[in-house]
């Protein structure tokens, strides 16, 4: 799985860091990090975040064959 945020759309509602914080997390009040290939054991509660997200900013697709994001 690859994770990407549109950061144009997100409004730092901080769903996402409520239903996966294992991958998303907020750095100082608004500047949201995350991990862009998650493990597979989080892939549930990312699905979740996606969903969650009220402004539909969060992307899920197929994580690169070799695992390295370009
Ligand atoms: S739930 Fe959506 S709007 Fe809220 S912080 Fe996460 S990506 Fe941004």
């Amino acid at each position: 799985m690859r994770v990407l945020i549109d950061m144009n759309r997100c409004e730092s509602y901080g769903q996402c860091v409520y239903a996966a914080g294992a991958v998303f997390a907020f750095r100082g009040r608004e500047s949201l990090e995350y991990d862009r290939v998650p493990p597979g054991h989080t892939w549930a509660d990312v699905r979740r975040a996606a969903s969650a997200c009220p402004v539909g900013a969060i992307r899920l697709g197929e994580a690169p064959e070799d695992g390295v994001c370009r």
